[in-house]
C-alpha cells in the first residue's frame, strides 16, 4: 500500500494511474477505522482498479472543540487494517497541508434545507465543513466513484447535492450501515462509551426497528411522539432529535403519502457521546 501525506505527491501518483485508464474508488474517512469503513473499502475494491482511502480528522466540520479533541486517532492500527484489506493508497494529510494558513474556506453553494435540519440544526456549520473537505479531496483524488455510508444519511444527501450542483465527474455510491451483532451502528465514537453505556446503546436501533414496524399504522406525528417517549424511557439516553423525513429533501413528513421515501432519523447523547442512526421505513 502506498502512503501519502502531501497533496502534490498523491495527485501526481494518481494522475499517472488515471492516464493509464485505471478507475479510482475513493473512501474518505476520519480514521479510527472499523468494519463500517472496511465495508466501503471492500466495495470499492470490487468496483475499481485502485482504491484510495483518506484519513483526515477535518477540524472545520466540528462545531464542538471538545468533540474534536476527543475524536479517536489510531493511525497505526488504521494503516494495518487498510494493508490487510489490500487498499492501494492511503492519503493522510496534516491539517496544515489541507488548510494552509491564510486560505479562505468558502464554498458558494446554497444547500436549501438540506444543511439546516437535524444535524445541520444541532451542529451549525458542520455540513459546510464536510462539503469543503469533500470537494477538496475530490479535487485531489479525482475519483471515478466515491463511497459513503448510509449511517450518515444526511451527509450522503448533502454530498449528492454538492456533486449534482457542481457537476462533479464522480459517481456517489451509497452503502448500507454496518452494525454490531446487537444492532448498534458501528461508529468510531462507540469506543468512547463506557461498558454500561455500551450495553444501553443497542436500544437506539431497537427503537428504530419498533418505529419501522409501526410506520403507516398511526399518524406520523403520533409515531414521532411515540419514538421520543420510547427513547426517554431510558434515562441514560438524551434525545436531541427524532425525525421522520424524506430521503432526498430531508424535510419532515406530515403523512404517509410518499411512504417509500421516508426515513426515521435519530440523534441521542449517551453520557458524553453523541450517536446518530437512521432506518428506511418501507424498504
Ligand atoms: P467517518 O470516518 O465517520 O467520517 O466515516 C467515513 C465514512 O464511513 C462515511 O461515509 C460514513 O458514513 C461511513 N461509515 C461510518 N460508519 C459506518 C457504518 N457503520 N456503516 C457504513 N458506513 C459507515
Amino acid at each position: 500500500m502506498r502512503q501519502f501525506t502531501r497533496i502534490q505527491e498523491v495527485k501526481d501518483y494518481l494522475k499517472t494511474e488515471i492516464q493509464k485508464g485505471l478507475t479510482i474508488g475513493f473512501v474518505p474517512t476520519m480514521g479510527a477505522l472499523h468494519e463500517g469503513h472496511l465495508g466501503l473499502i471492500r466495495r470499492s475494491k470490487l468496483e475499481n482498479d485502485i482504491t484510495v482511502c483518506s484519513i483526515f480528522v477535518n477540524p472545520i466540520q466540528f462545531n464542538n472543540q471538545e468533540d474534536l479533541a476527543k475524536y479517536p486517532r489510531t493511525f497505526e492500527q488504521d494503516r494495518r487494517m487498510l494493508e490487510e484489506h489490500a487498499c492501494d493508497v492511503v492519503f493522510a494529510p496534516e491539517k496544515a497541508e489541507m488548510y494552509p494558513d491564510g486560505e479562505i474556506y468558502l464554498l458558494d453553494i446554497e444547500f436549501g434545507m438540506l444543511d439546516k435540519v437535524m444535524e445541520g440544526k444541532f451542529r451549525p456549520g458542520h455540513f459546510n465543513g464536510v462539503a469543503i473537505v469533500v470537494k477538496k479531496l475530490f479535487d485531489i483524488v479525482k475519483p471515478t466513484r466515491a463511497y459513503f455510508g448510509k449511517k450518515d444519511f444526511q451527509q450522503l444527501a448533502v454530498i449528492k447535492y454538492l456533486v449534482e450542483k457542481l457537476e462533479l465527474p464522480v459517481e456517489i455510491i451509497s452503502c448500507e450501515t454496518i452494525r454490531e451483532p446487537d444492532g448498534l451502528a458501528m461508529s468510531s465514537r462507540n469506543t468512547r462509551l463506557t461498558n454500561a453505556e455500551r450495553n444501553i446503546a443497542p436500544k437506539i436501533y431497537q427503537i428504530l426497528c419498533d418505529v419501522k414496524e409501526k410506520a403507516g399504522t398511526i399518524p406520523v406525528s403520533e409515531l414521532k411522539e411515540w419514538g421520543i417517549k420510547k427513547i426517554q424511557e431510558n434515562p441514560a439516553l438524551r434525545v436531541e432529535y427524532f425525525e421522520i423525513g424524506d430521503k432526498q429533501s430531508l424535510l419532515p413528513a406530515e403523512n404517509w403519502k410518499y411512504k417509500n421515501q421516508l426515513v426515521a432519523f435519530i440523534a441521542v447523547f449517551l453520557g458524553e457521546v453523541r450517536l446518530i442512526d437512521n432506518i428506511e421505513l418501507f424498504s
